[in-house]
């Protein structure tokens, strides 16, 4: 008789946001008159810009005719979008990424799951508190033991740093700017995690998914701006969020040469022989589209929609703070992590936001146990229902 993975018992299921979308649909059905406004969104809104779209249709065509008809590419992506990954994003920025260092995917979520591939079960690895699920979830889906690394007020999100005392975990997610708190490092933060990591040879497994929402002079947009980092950090980066490529699906993750373990094994090697055989290519169609992203118009199409983005995040941390709210994040991120000026639970913080101001938030502790008593507000709804929403936060009364 066959066996399935016990380990899938370990999971618990993701109740946070069925719940709060049963929850809404409940609430609707009572007052149908009411006009809800969602702060919830984990999507972004903004449809993909003209510059991609035309590529996209551009590269269908050409699917379409003999002459120009792409079947397979090579499974770590084609070198018109990898060439332009080196240049824009790393070569721009004083960072010498060769191009088979970069593996293009259909998404940063499959190789934040998939990296477990070409690392042992024995690994301890350590995952923050408050956490997007996907780390945690695969972790355990393989059986590796987890640690976690607690964010809370009193370190203002930030994990501090495993010392001689305690643990020293093998593998460390970071994800920064992050979701869901919203907080980013500086470059000394991170060149603190950095230096742990060469220290004790941990990997660093960054997950830059917010890097094109980052103002912060101080903070920096790759792992790789850090010294030391080629040989102790992967880095995952995605169009999702950049782009509003959530539907389209590409992203690519960053494997420097030098990172091996302790054996000696070389794991660019390994990433590569493990997509040869697993993976076989992100779309042709949606990479033509992502390299238009680079172009000129592309980038300043993919500046405006950001810039809004932060402007509501900005309209978001204004308000809150006006109405006395402590408010965490949307400077580096589209993430608003906000505590009421009452002492209140997540939950209970959800149901009054929903109940008397028609708002759809997330509580904080459906990411954690440590994001008890916040929700997590988006700045992916309109400028408009952003200003309402705010207007309503702020005559709120506990
Ligand atoms: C949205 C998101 C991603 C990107 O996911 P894709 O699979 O590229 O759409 C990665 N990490 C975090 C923390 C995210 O919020």
């Amino acid at each position: 008789m066959f066996k399935a993975n016990s380990n899938y018992s370990l999971i618990s299921e993701s109740y946070l946001f069925s719940t709060v979308a049963r929850r809404v649909e409940e609430y609707k059905a009572q007052h149908p008159e009411a006009d809800i406004l969602k702060l919830g969104i984990g999507d972004v809104t903004l449809p993909v810009c003209d510059a991609a779209v035309s590529e996209l249709i551009a590269a269908a065509r050409s699917q379409g005719l003999r002459d120009t008809f792409i079947g397979y590419g090579p499974e770590q992506g084609h070198k018109f979008l990898i060439d332009l990954i080196v240049t824009n994003d790393y070569k721009l920025r004083g960072i010498d990424i060769l191009p088979d260092e970069v593996f293009v995917n259909d998404g940063a979520k499959s190789d934040l799951g998939n990296i477990g591939d070409i690392l042992s079960i024995d690994n301890i690895v350590a995952i923050t508190n408050p956490v997007y699920p996907v780390y945690l979830d695969t972790n355990l889906m393989a059986g590796r033991t987890v640690m976690m690394l607690d964010c809370t007020e009193e370190n203002g999100f930030i994990p501090v740093i495993p010392s001689g005392k305690t643990e020293i975990p093998d593998v460390i997610y970071l994800c920064y700017p992050n979701n869901p708190t919203g907080i980013s490092l500086s470059r000394n933060q991170l060149r603190c995690w950095v230096d742990f990591a060469l220290k004790y040879g941990c990997l660093i497994l960054f997950d830059s998914a917010y890097e094109a929402y980052i103002t912060s002079s101080e903070v920096p947009h790759s792992i790789f701006e850090i010294e030391g980092a080629r040989q102790c950090a992967i880095e995952f980066r995605s169009f999702s969020k950049t782009a509003g490529f959530t539907g389209l699906r590409c992203g690519y993750t960053v494997v420097p040469r030098e990172l091996v373990d302790k054996n000696g094994l070389n794991l660019n090697n390994m990433w590569r022989r493990r997509q040869c055989t697993k993976f076989n290519g992100a779309s042709y169609v949606v990479q033509r589209a992502a390299a238009a992203l680079y172009t000129v118009d592309g980038k300043k199409q993919v500046r405006t929609n950001i810039d809004y983005y932060m402007e509501n995040a900005r309209v978001l941390r204004q308000g809150l703070l006006q109405a006395r709210f402590e408010v965490y994040g949307g400077i580096d991120s589209p993430y608003v992590w906000t505590k009421a000026p009452v002492k209140i639970n997540s939950w209970s913080l959800f149901e009054k936001m929903l109940e008397s101001c028609n708002l759809v938030t997330t509580p904080g502790v459906g990411f954690g146990t440590c994001g008890e008593d916040f929700i997590r507000l988006t700045a992916f709804n309109t400028r408009e229902n952003t200003i309402e929403a705010i207007n309503r936060i702020i005559s709120l009364k506990f």
